[in-house]
């Protein structure tokens, strides 16, 4: 199998570069390993759906049953590579066997940062990150009689999904964020005061700028409150971290490949080691506006289509205007562009409304667009930052003005 793509990780970039390949009719084995037991999985609504009980597990599969037999990709579950030989081309597994790789992709996502404080791995604290993960929270959640105390450490999207997701389900939720306002890494104040507002208003408790300072346990050892650096004590059933990830960057790290931050990759997914791509949330992707590790759904598709079409002998980079969403409570958030600081902020539509797009204008050119509950607004926004158009405050500030006509005039390039 000398000619074999191995692809080590199973989930949204390492499904979609094995179907992407095929597509592209690439025809030799291809071999995806996957450390999980689960078959590959959706992951937004581990954090959404999947903890109010809208969404069943059977309902999460990101492939048909027949997908990988019909494509001839031989899915490995519950398989772990734990080295990397670049010069024999091969990959050694926690079995002790090894693959035989021509090229070798590494899809390998990130783990979540550990919360480290005393405490932190007591009975009744949870991370969400993978779909045993979720189920835990969810069992928690759902065994709790109605009142439950939630405590969800970290006020970024996964921590404001989670918060929003056990309020739902009848929890007590307080967020605590250390710093002083939330999402801080992906919004500017005005947005970041708007979601506050919001989770406010429909029931959660925020802390912001506050600090953890132990999880103390009960008599039988579960959780029951969080010390924070105020001194307070905060009386929870559950905690939830949601303090950001980390990349799995180990295994290419000690293989040689240079990683910072991800392991770096061109725009069509490259690695500094013949015949290695990465793709997903565990690559430093090189993008039009520099270097970016995207921890996005839509990231690991596109990374990985870029990747695919390296391997056979046309290379696509990656060009696609950065996207995400987040649900939380009744607000449908979505982002697209990569907004900077110093970037003209226009709004269009009323926060009060919670249907809004906050446009970002560069030197007069739309560049990123935060929107909640405005999908067609939204789309039109995307459209709007691929074509750099430019286009007056003034209207992008008025609703009755049509912006439709922006997205086709304006030049590109
Ligand atoms: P994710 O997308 O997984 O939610 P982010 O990095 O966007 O990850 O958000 C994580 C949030 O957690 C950030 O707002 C960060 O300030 C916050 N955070 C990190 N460490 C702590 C901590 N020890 N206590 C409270 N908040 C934290």
């Amino acid at each position: 199998m000398a000619e074999a793509l191995v692809i080590v990780g199973a989930s949204y970039a390492g499904v979609q570069l094995a179907a992407s390949a095929r597509e592209l009719g690439f025809d030799a084995p291809i071999v995806l390993l996957g450390d999980e037991t689960h078959a590959p999985y959706q992951r937004p609504p581990l954090s959404k759906g999947l903890l109010t009980g809208k969404t069943a597990v059977d309902q999460l599969a990101l492939r048909g049953p027949d997908f990988f037999t019909e494509q001839n990709i031989d899915l490995r579950l519950g398989t772990r590579a734990t080295a990397l030989d670049l010069a024999a081309q091969r990959v050694q597994l926690a079995d002790g066997s090894h693959l035989d790789y021509g090229w070798l992709a590494l899809a390998t996502g990130a783990r979540c940062r550990p919360l480290t404080v005393p405490g932190a791995s007591l009975q009744g604290v949870h991370e969400l990150r993978t779909l045993d993960d979720a189920l835990a929270v969810h069992a928690a959640v759902s065994s709790a009689s109605r009142g439950t105390r939630a405590c969800v450490v970290g006020g970024g999207f996964i921590g404001l999904e989670v918060a929003a997701a056990l309020t739902a389900a009848g929890a007590q939720v307080t967020v605590l964020e250390g710093q002083t306002r939330l999402l801080a890494r992906s919004f500017p104040p005005a947005m970041s005061d708007y979601v506050a507002a919001a989770h406010r208003q429909r029931g959660v408790a925020l802390e912001l700028g506050r600090g953890v300072q132990a999880l103390l346990a009960n008599a039988a050892g579960h959780v029951e409150s969080v010390l924070l650096d105020d001194g307070r004590q905060l009386a929870c059933d559950l905690v939830v971290l949601g303090i950001g990830v980390l990349p799995n960057v180990e295994l290419a790290e000690a293989a040689g490949i240079a990683c910072a931050g991800g392991i770096l990759v061109d725009a069509c997914g490259r690695t500094g080691a013949p015949n290695v791509l990465a793709a997903g949330d565990v690559a430093n992707m090189e993008l039009p506006h520099g270097r970016l590790r995207l921890e996005s759904i839509q990231a690991a598709n596109d990374g990985a289509r870029a990747a695919a079409s390296v391997l056979v002998g046309q290379p696509q980079p990656l060009s696609a205007v950065p996207w995400f969403w987040s649900e939380q409570h009744d607000l449908k958030l979505q982002m697209a562009g990569i907004p900077a600081h110093g970037d003209q902020t226009v709004l269009r539509g009323d926060m009060a409304d919670d249907r809004f797009t906050l446009f970002y204008l560069r030197d007069g050119v739309v560049v990123a667009a935060h929107s909640v509950n405005r999908p067609a607004e939204h789309m039109l926004a995307r459209k709007l930052i691929a074509g750099r158009a430019q286009i007056p405050a003034e209207a992008l500030a008025d609703p009755a003005a049509d912006l439709k006509p922006f997205s086709i005039l304006q030049p590109r390039g």
